[in-house]
């Protein structure tokens, strides 16, 4: 007979293993199904930050805000060797877009938010101190300040969610390739590959976790649930040679006013991120040559005199609604899409923040609840450490 699950997860991600911890602690028989390894898809090539997200603040994104800034709290107890604080420079020169009293604004907003913590507080760097930034361009440099936020290894934050998540008895395959489930009254009839042999299991709930690939397992699903209208985005990093000392630079693209990170990372310098449509097969995306050019001219305009070698560079794929507009202004907000309202049967995730993976988790256990047997919960993700391996 096929192994019954409680909840069967598509996607070893963040979201994924997330789900998977937070169901485990549930006490719910949980099985991750991940087709190639955990965090090679967007969860290992996203900027990298656990962050409130400053620039959310523009569109008016308060609460996705301070959700961020909680969650970003807690991951800092729970995951002290994971995620770590970091300076943050905001240079603003007289032709950037951003004026200081609107920066200083942001800052005093993501303040109060972060709860003035210590942490939340920023400053402005003193004009004889600007010599100690990493060489930044100080020709018509008009302030800098300075606040604080975090910064993850994301594949390393994603593997330890799925040990933690192990360690209360959820399993994983990989690689195992979701190819097709049948709803029933009462759950799922799921089958998948794992290391090219075909097996089939059983649960009452199916979560769809599979980032910008979400779409495709729901054709596989019959009936098939209703898919959202979503597009893609290809973000862009490049990792050159040499490292900046004093923290991550948040600058302003002079070529179109977008948000761009410099930030140090492993022995190098991180350069991200682009905004580009994406139409193909998720497992396809790569950088760009007009990305990498976009990247660089960031760099070279802010840092004159940093190498501009490029020793390696990955590109990841956001999950948004359709829309209007310019991409930087859409959604950042995490959308969870039930098959029925009253018995779930399916849940999808779509889009969302590496940095809310937790809150994430716990809301789709809420939302799953009238699906699943009664459980003792063994563990609670608010206080379920995570360290590397
Ligand atoms: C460029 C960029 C930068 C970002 N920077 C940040 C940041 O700094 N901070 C932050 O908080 N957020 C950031 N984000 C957002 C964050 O990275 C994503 O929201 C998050 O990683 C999405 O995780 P996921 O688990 O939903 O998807 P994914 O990580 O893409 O995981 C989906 C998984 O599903 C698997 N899968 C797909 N189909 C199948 C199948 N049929 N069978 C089995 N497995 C399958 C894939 O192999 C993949 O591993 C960024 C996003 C991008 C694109």
């Amino acid at each position: 007979m096929a192994e019954q699950y409680d909840i069967v997860i598509v996607g070893g991600g963040i979201h994924g293993v997330g789900v998977a911890q937070a169901a485990a602690a549930h006490g719910y028989s949980v099985l991750v199904l991940e087709q190639g390894d955990l965090a090679g898809g967007t969860s290992g090539r996203s900027s990298k930050l656990i962050h409130g997200g400053l620039r959310y603040l523009e569109s008016g994104r308060l609460a996705l805000v301070a959700e961020s800034l909680r969650e970003r709290a807690l991951l800092l107890k729970l995951a002290p060797e994971l995620v770590r604080m970091r300076s943050f420079f905001f240079p603003i020169f007289r032709t950037t877009r951003r004026r200081p009293w609107q920066v200083r604004a942001g800052l005093s907003v993501y303040a109060l938010l972060g709860g003035l913590r210590a942490a939340a507080r920023f400053q402005r760097v003193d004009r004889r101190d600007w010599k100690t930034l990493d060489g930044l361009n100080t020709s018509d440099l008009e302030v800098v300040f300075r606040y604080q936020d975090a910064q993850t290894d994301d594949a390393a934050l994603t593997r330890a969610v799925m040990r933690s998540a192990e360690t209360l008895g959820a399993q994983l395959a990989a690689p195992a390739r979701f190819s097709a489930a049948i709803l029933t009254d009462d759950g799922c009839e799921i089958e998948y590959a794992c290391n090219g042999r075909a097996e089939s299991c059983c649960a009452r709930v199916l979560v769809n976790a599979a980032g910008p690939w979400a779409s495709r397992v729901l054709d596989c699903i019959t009936p098939a649930p209703v898919c959202r209208a979503v597009e893609l985005v290809q973000g862009a990093h490049i990792h050159v040679r040499g490292r900046l000392d004093a923290g991550i630079y948040y600058l302003e693209a002079p070529q179109d006013g977008r948000a761009v990170f410099v930030m140090p990372w492993q022995d190098g310098t991180l350069v991200g991120t682009t905004e580009t449509r994406f139409d193909g097969d998720p497992g396809d995306v790569r950088v760009l040559p007009e990305e990498r050019d976009y990247l660089l001219t960031v760099l070279e305009q802010y840092f004159p005199g940093f190498p501009s070698e490029v020793l390696d560079s990955f590109a990841g794929l956001r999950v948004l609604p359709v829309g209007v507009g310019p991409v930087f202004r859409r959604s950042r907000e995490t959308f969870l899409d039930l098959d029925r309202a009253a018995g779930p049967r399916v849940l999808t995730i779509w889009g969302g923040k590496l940095t809310t993976f937790r809150s994430t988790a716990e809301k789709v256990i809420r939302r799953l609840g009238r699906s699943l047997p009664a459980r003792i919960a063994v563990a609670t993700t608010h206080t379920l450490e995570l360290s590397p391996s």
